[in-house]
This record gives C-alpha cells, sequence and structure tokens, in this order.
C-alpha cells in the first residue's frame, strides 16, 4: 500500500481549491450571549450546516479527489459511526464512482439513510463484536477498492484543516481554539491551520469522558487503545488516535479536555434555544468545554468548532424535553 507523507499547510491550501464550489463555506456565527457569558469574543465555525451536515464532507470530497483511474474503477470503501460514511457517499456520488461504506449496528438512523440516499452499498456490523479496521481491509483486498479511513489520512487531515483556514478568513487572529476530537482527524488539520494563520493560538481538543483515550495519549506521549465509550457523543466514539493524528496533536495541541453527556445536552438547549441551530451531540463538544469554563478565556478571541448537525429527531426531542 501506498504510503503518504505527513499532511502539511500546503495541503490545506491544496484541499480548500479542491472543495472550492463543492463544499459550503459555513457561516461563522456570533452570540452575545456565548460573549457574556465566558466574557470573550466567541466565534463559532457551523459545520453542522456543511454539505450532508458535518465537516466531514471536506476530508472525504479532498481524498476522492486525489483518485488516480484505476482508484475510480474500483470504488471508495469506509467505515465510520455515520458522518464520514455519508460524507463518502456523497463524494462518490459526485466524483460518479462506487462506494461501499462499513456502519455500527446502532449508528442513527439518519445517517445510515443518508449514506444510503446517496447511492452507497451500506454494510452493518456490531462495533462491541466485530473490529471494524479488520472488516475494512479484508472488503479492500477482496475487492480492489480504495479504503478512506475516518481520521487517519493525509488527504483527510487536510480537508478538515480548510475549516479553521476559513474561519480565521473570517475571524481575524485567534487566542484560543476549541476543536473536538474522536480519532483526531479534526483537531490534526485545524492545528495546522491554525499554527499557520494565526501563531501562538492555545489549541485545546475536546472529548466525552467516557471516552478520554486523547487525554490520556497526550499524557502518556503515546497512542493509548480504550474500550468503546458509552456516551451520546457517537462521533466522537473513536476507540484511539491515529499514527498521522497523534504527532500532529503532541506538537501542536496544547491540551485536551474532557466533558460529560449532561453538559453535551445543557449545550445543545443552548444552540437550539439561544442561536436556533440544530447541532448534534458530537457537535456540541467544543462548544460545552468552552462553556464549561475549564480553560480560561476571558478577554480572548475565541474559535469554537460546531462540528455537526445529523441527529435523529426523536433523539433530539428527548435531549431537549
Ligand atoms: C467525526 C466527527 C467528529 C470527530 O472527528 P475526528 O476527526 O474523528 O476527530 C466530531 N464531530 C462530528 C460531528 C463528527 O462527525
Amino acid at each position: 500500500m501506498q504510503v503518504l507523507p505527513a499532511p502539511t499547510f500546503v495541503d490545506i491550501v491544496d484541499a480548500a481549491a479542491r472543495l472550492e464550489g463543492v463544499a459550503h463555506r459555513t457561516p461563522v456565527l456570533t452570540s452575545s450571549i456565548a460573549n457574556e457569558r465566558t466574557g470573550a469574543s466567541i466565534f463559532f465555525k457551523c459545520e453542522n450546516f456543511q454539505r450532508m451536515g458535518a465537516f466531514k464532507f471536506r476530508g472525504a470530497y479532498n481524498a476522492v479527489s486525489h483518485f488516480d483511474y484505476v482508484q475510480r474503477n474500483a470504488g471508495v470503501l469506509t467505515y465510520s459511526s455515520g458522518n464520514h460514511a455519508q460524507a463518502i457517499a456523497l463524494s462518490a456520488r459526485l466524483a460518479g464512482i462506487h462506494a461501499t461504506v462499513i456502519m455500527p449496528h446502532d449508528a442513527p438512523a439518519a445517517k445510515i439513510a443518508g449514506a444510503q440516499s446517496c447511492g452507497a452499498e451500506v454494510i452493518i456490523y456490531d462495533r462491541y463484536k466485530e473490529v471494524r479496521e479488520e472488516i475494512g481491509l479484508r472488503l479492500a483486498e477482496e475487492r480492489g477498492m480504495t479504503l478512506i479511513p475516518p481520521y487517519d489520512h493525509p488527504h483527510v487531515i487536510a480537508g478538515q484543516g480548510t475549516a479553521v483556514r476559513e474561519l480565521i478568513e473570517e475571524s481575524g487572529p485567534l487566542d484560543v481554539l476549541f476543536v473536538c476530537l474522536g480519532g483526531g482527524g479534526l483537531l490534526a488539520g485545524c492545528a495546522l491551520a491554525a499554527a499557520e494563520l494565526s501563531p501562538g493560538c492555545k489549541v485545546i481538543g475536546v472529548e466525552p469522558e467516557a471516552g478520554n483515550d486523547g487525554q490520556q495519549s497526550m499524557a502518556r506521549g503515546e497512542i493509548v487503545h480504550i474500550e468503546v465509550p458509552h456516551t451520546i457523543a457517537d462521533g466522537a466514539a473513536a476507540t484511539h488516535l491515529g499514527l498521522y493524528t497523534f504527532p500532529i496533536m503532541q506538537r501542536l495541541v496544547e491540551t485536551v479536555v474532557t466533558v460529560t453527556d449532561a453538559q453535551l445536552i445543557e449545550t445543545m438547549r443552548f444552540f437550539a434555544q439561544r442561536m436556533k441551530m440544530v447541532v448534534e451531540p458530537t457537535g456540541c463538544l467544543a462548544a460545552a468545554a468552552l462553556m464549561s469554563g475549564v480553560v480560561p478565556v476571558e478577554g480572548k478571541r475565541v474559535g469554537v468548532i460546531v462540528s455537526g448537525g445529523n441527529v435523529d429527531l426523536s433523539r433530539y426531542a428527548q435531549f431537549l424535553a
């Protein structure tokens, strides 16, 4: 298999050119209530308004856009708890190639339906019993398809980094940037962009308390593997960081903090009531950490990535009730 070099800021600029006119340039929103509560100037980069409802379209489309003729003919394969699967499905449809996605049995129905509606073949697996990486590698070999994993891939990381390039173009320099993490693809890409465009900006990773492998990995200096975490943040349920994402985090991320499911629900309510936005639990991680005050931000210019908005409406109603 081809081994690609680690991504750099140049790859983010290249990805931005490939995404131009294809991905949405999502809005950067402000909220006077958020500013009052924190004593800071907050800039929310709203990727819940991205195509397919999450930032994942950026990395997925960037990766597929690099395919050569042979790869295009065989198609793209991936595994994902949902949003990356949908993003690959849409990217493949736009590129006119076949997509197969491996999704967990308990993925939100809206995410499974989203992938199917783009014409992707969906294969369901049990995430408490089977290892998705193994299923993926086996299918890739059998079918000759190119596997694009959800976070540990240079083109995926570079694509995700375009979100912060757009954010800083609009907000100007930032003092602090909060980014959620599962496997760290978004965080690594955003950290690369921030380091270049707003040197000195402190990048804070945020993950669910129940799945703090990122925090443990940063503390120990090696990738820590955990059991599949039980959290409502289904998009951040990765059990370990990646070989590409972790070294970038070690170099460019200040610290990783955690928030509880209860804090996520409170933040979901904040977004619904005050900012009139539907944000999925995982998409609330970064804002929840900001609001919790675990990192001092008073008087600072602060970026917050709102990573996605795909949530089953019946579950959403329960969260808000
Ligand atoms: C995938 C995803 C994340 C986590 O991204 P990683 O690149 O795996 O760290 C966060 N939020 C949402 C909405 C996601 O879909």
